[in-house]
């Protein structure tokens, strides 16, 4: 759960063309070279780079990546800009660049906390956090091993009954995840449990149905079989061939859904800022705070 690739065109095909049209439409090369001729070195090494490709980049700017914390090239051969819009330097996405910009402004005491993440990628955000935060620590939900057991230095959990104790996380977080899970309202309750006054939820989640009602799409009936109330898709799982199977596609009601679930507030933001990186479709960052 929670990777790059993971088919959501095939949600919502219908994208940002008539915006990203007017920023770089179907320049050539050297018209958009000529464009950014004000930037700097690494801009045009990435252009002469391009041009050699002859590829043509739908998006290219300078920036700071706030994932990697360096100065970088931000480019995108593809107007899908979610999944192909990536930093030079540590190949990160936009919702990435956006939680972590997000973790940064709430909680920029964030290495000294205990951070628990769900289901997270070997790089972007979740890479920063496992080098940096002594006290972070990852969790799998593997169906092959007992809940709260070791499985090669990463923690078996499941969302909807985690075996960490009452307000002992400072930060869960989870990327791209609350898609898959079957019951999530138990999944926003054991955040709110596990978490510590003051502490935090921070997670992204592709809101595809924004102002339409979230709809579920995968119900339980009740014996534990998984009953498809809407046609079966699936998103990539690397630890499972299989992929995952979303279960609810999420709309701006989600904040409400979690508050009828923990009774915790939460905030929704959405961050639109080039020179970090951040532009793409469905890459709110949501935060459920605890209160202290
Ligand atoms: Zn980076």
């Amino acid at each position: 759960m929670g990777f790059v690739g993971r088919g959501l065109r095939t949600i919502q095909p219908a994208f940002i063309q008539d915006e990203t049209a007017s920023v770089t439409g179907q320049c050539s090369t050297s018209l958009i070279a000529a464009r950014v001729m004000a930037y700097n070195k690494p801009v045009l090494s990435f252009l002469r780079r391009r041009k050699e490709s002859h590829v043509a980049p739908y998006l290219v700017n300078p920036g700071h990546c706030p994932v990697c914390a360096r100065d970088v090239v931000f480019s995108s051969p593809d107007a899908w800009l979610r999944d192909h819009y990536l930093c030079s330097n540590c190949g990160s996405i936009p919702r990435e660049r956006a939680l972590m910009t997000v973790i940064e402004s709430f909680f920029p005491t964030w290495r000294e906390l205990a951070i628990h993440e769900s289901s997270p990628s070997q790089r972007g955000a979740s890479k920063r956090l496992s080098e940096e935060a002594p006290k972070y620590f990852a969790s799998q939900k593997f169906s092959n091993a007992v809940r709260g057991s070791m499985v090669d230095n990463v923690r078996c959990e499941d969302l909807e009954a985690l075996t960490l104790s009452d307000d002992s996380v400072d930060l869960h977080v989870t990327q791209d995840v609350f898609e898959h899970v079957v019951h999530p309202a138990r999944a926003f309750k054991e955040i709110a449990r596990t978490l510590k006054p003051g502490g935090a939820h921070i997670f992204t989640v592709p809101l595809v149905n924004k102002s339409n009602p979230s709809a579920v799409r995968v119900i339980e009936d009740g014996e534990g079989r998984e009953v498809h109330v809407l046609p079966a898709v699936y998103h990539g799982n690397p630890i499972s061939d299989e992929g995952s199977i979303v279960t609810v596609d999420w709309g701006y009601d989600i904040c409400q859904a979690i508050m009828e679930a923990c009774g915790l507030f939460t905030h929704m933001i959405h961050i639109d800022d080039l020179t970090k990186g951040i532009r793409a479709e469905y890459i709110e960052v949501l935060v459920t705070v605890r209160p202290r």
